[in-house]
């Protein structure tokens, strides 16, 4: 296979394609600190794209409650399973040496990929290890919604009541949820997986797309997604995933870009808990994102490394990023997100002035934003703040304005960190409107 440079995994990797990649990337940021599991995300979606015959099971966009939901079910416990199994005790990451190149280290272990080297399947050598779920395990989204025990109310291991690691400000009983969808990987399995050639990358904005003209319905992209995120549609034989309402990226959607503004997606836009930003991210032709810390996305995932991919170890080097919930064990969390969790969470439980700052731009507008620009203003508020190894910490506060511009350099948002105060006139009544 030839050899492709991961920056997540910090090394080159096996993948059966060449190295290409496309001008922009579509990629996103979930803090998950804020999600609460309203699922608006969810039927924004389903509304928009699955709502048709032979889709009554297809949720592109799904939330689980971790560590005992998923779906379809234990799709993530399985696969890391099926990679231990290739690689006993052998899954680890390397601390040192960090670089540009390699943010969090380098990963030691096998990839979906490398574990596949050997095996044969159906078409001839397999491209990446994983498993078709059955009927039963794509049949409930939501089993274990709000569970912070498992079924018979146990610890669960590791994933349980906190273990004796855990200290202040931890929770000793926790969940949190996890919204997912397509990470339009930069090395998707289900495009290596596709006997047919039916998956590609668009090069402008790295979204992975499912030509329904050439799906023959094999499945081979449903058990090679790490991440279970493409799925079968028996009405019509064929294979469908999120298509990153490519519509709205490219500028086309009428009532949300009247000027041509790319605009994020309808899962992101939606999102009550404003939790979710999305962009696009400018590549260099050998996979590297372009230094651009004005972008937030790039700032957040790239400068800051506040926010992480989702099990980097697979191997797709997804473009999904979360920032990890603070109250979980460290453990099950570097197991989701990489060694990074621990500096990340540091920084997110004590912004500093700019990361405070271009966090408010989470769901502030519908169009992407391509840069953010702050003006400095006064300091409102001095707070003492208890970090997760329990020393204090204090955390001043600046009611600084960020701005944010869309593709043709227009403001598209204007923000101020404090929240501005209206008092209503003693003299207008409650129902003046
Ligand atoms: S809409 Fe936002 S807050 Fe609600 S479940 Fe989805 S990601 Fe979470
Ligand atoms: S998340 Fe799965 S379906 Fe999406 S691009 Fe990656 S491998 Fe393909
Ligand atoms: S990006 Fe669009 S297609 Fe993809 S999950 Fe979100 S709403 Fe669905």
């Amino acid at each position: 296979m030839p050899s492709v440079y991961n920056w997540q995994l910090g090394r080159p990797m096996e993948f059966p394609y060449q190295e290409k990649h496309p001008q922009r990337q579509f990629a996103f940021v979930f803090n998950i600190n804020r999600c609460i599991a309203c699922q608006t995300c969810t039927m924004a979606c389903k509304s928009t794209w699955t709502f048709g015959r032979g889709q009554e099971h297809m949720w592109w966009n799904n939330v689980e409650t971790k560590p005992y939901g998923g779906y379809p079910k234990n799709w993530d416990a399985k696969i890391l399973g099926m990679l231990e199994a290739a690689n006993p005790g052998a899954q680890r990451w390397s601390a040192s040496p960090k670089s540009d190149q390699a943010p969090y280290g380098r990963f030691d272990g096998k990839t979906i990929f490398e574990a596949a080297a050997g095996q044969v399947g159906p078409d001839g050598p397999k491209r990446a290890i994983g498993y078709l779920p059955t009927e039963e395990e794509w049949a409930g989204p939501n089993v274990f919604e709000d569970h912070a025990l498992h079924a018979k109310g146990g610890s669960g291991g590791s994933g349980g009541s906190g273990g004796s690691d855990t200290v202040l400000p931890e929770h000793k009983v926790w969940f949190f949820y996890l919204a997912r969808l397509c990470n339009h990987c930069t090395y998707p399995a289900c495009l290596a997986a596709c006997p047919r050639l039916a998956i590609y990358k668009r090069p402008e904005d790295g979204v992975v797309l499912i030509d329904q003209t050439r799906c023959h319905g094999y499945q081979r992209c449903v058990e090679a997604c790490p991440y279970k995120k493409s799925m079968f549609r028996p009405s019509t034989g064929t294979s469908e995933k999120c298509i990153a309402c490519y519509p709205r990226l490219e500028g086309r959607d009428p009532v949300t870009s009247p000027n041509g503004e790319p605009a994020e997606t309808s899962c992101m836009t939606s999102c009550p808990g404003k939790i979710r930003l999305q962009g696009l991210v400018a590549v260099e032709p050998d996979g590297e994102w372009t230094h651009d810390p004005s972008n937030p996305i790039y700032y957040l995932v790239r400068e800051r490394k506040v926010a992480l991919p989702i099990y980097p170890q697979f191997g797709t080097e997804p473009n999904g990023f979360y920032i990890p919930p603070r109250w979980v064990p460290r453990p099950y969390l570097e197991q989701m997100f990489g060694p990074g969790v621990r500096s990340a969470i540091e920084q997110y439980v004590c912004p500093d002035r700019e990361l405070l700052a271009v966090m408010q731009l989470f769901r502030t507008t519908q169009q992407i934003i391509f840069r953010y620009k702050i003006e400095k203003g006064p300091k409102v508020a001095e707070i003492e703040v208890t970090m997760p190894d329990g020393s204090s910490k204090t955390q001043e506060i600046f009611n600084d304005t960020v701005t944010g511009y869309n593709k043709f350099d227009q403001p598209a948002v204007r923000i101020t960190v404090e929240e501005p105060m209206f008092e209503r006139p003693a003299h207008v009544g409650l129902n003046s409107i």
